[in-house]
Formats: structure tokens, sequence, C-alpha cells
């Protein structure tokens, strides 16, 4: 069975300048993880001298997945953040525990 999608994610698809069209995925929360091809010299702001090729390879996102992914994404950022905050929290303690040990092994020997 090849369906429309296969297609345009298989197929060597050109621009309107003449190169061949770059699959890359969509990380909007109207679109989270939908794939699309768009001209290769587009950059992320969609400026620079690109043309303006673009086509979705993924059907649009089911209007569950659109609500449920986003979210996710957002608890991942979130709990990236709790994991930055713990590695710096475990590095102060790290730095503690050796000012306290110092200080024990000057106490005994002194
Ligand atoms: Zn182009």
């Amino acid at each position: 069975m090849s369906s429309c999608s296969e297609d345009l994610l298989t197929r060597d698809i050109q621009c309107y300048c003449g190169r061949t069209a770059v699959l890359k995925t969509s990380w909007t929360n109207n679109n989270p993880g939908r794939r699309f091809r768009t001209c290769s010299t587009r950059n992320e702001r969609g400026g620079g001298n690109a043309c303006q090729f673009f086509t979705w390879v993924d059907p649009p996102i089911c209007a569950r997945a659109g609500v449920i992914i986003p979210g996710l994404l957002r608890k991942l950022r979130k709990r990236d953040e709790e994991i930055a905050g713990l590695k710096k929290r475990s590095q102060i303690m790290g730095v503690l525990l050796f000012f306290v040990t110092v200080m024990l092994l000057l106490l005994v020997m002194g």
C-alpha cells in the first residue's frame, strides 16, 4: 500500500529554485512532530534568499494529538530544567562536603 505521504517522504522533490527539498520536522504547537519539506537554503526563521517552497509530508495532526504532544513537550522541558537544577545542587553539595571533610581533618589533626 502506498500513500501520498510516503511518496513525499522518499521521492526526490525539487523546490522552486531547483534544489532537492529537505525533510524537516515541525515543533510548533499547532504541528508538533509533523514533517515537511522545504528549500534547503531556507533557514530556521524562513528568511534568507530561499524560495518559498513548502509542503507537508505527514497528514495534519489529529486534534487530540495536537493537544497531548505540546503538553508532553512542556513536561519534558520542565523535567530537563529540574534535572539541571538538581545537578547544580549536587555540585554545591559536593563542594560543601569537601570543605566539611577538610575542616574535620584539620580539627582531628589540630
Ligand atoms: Zn529553493
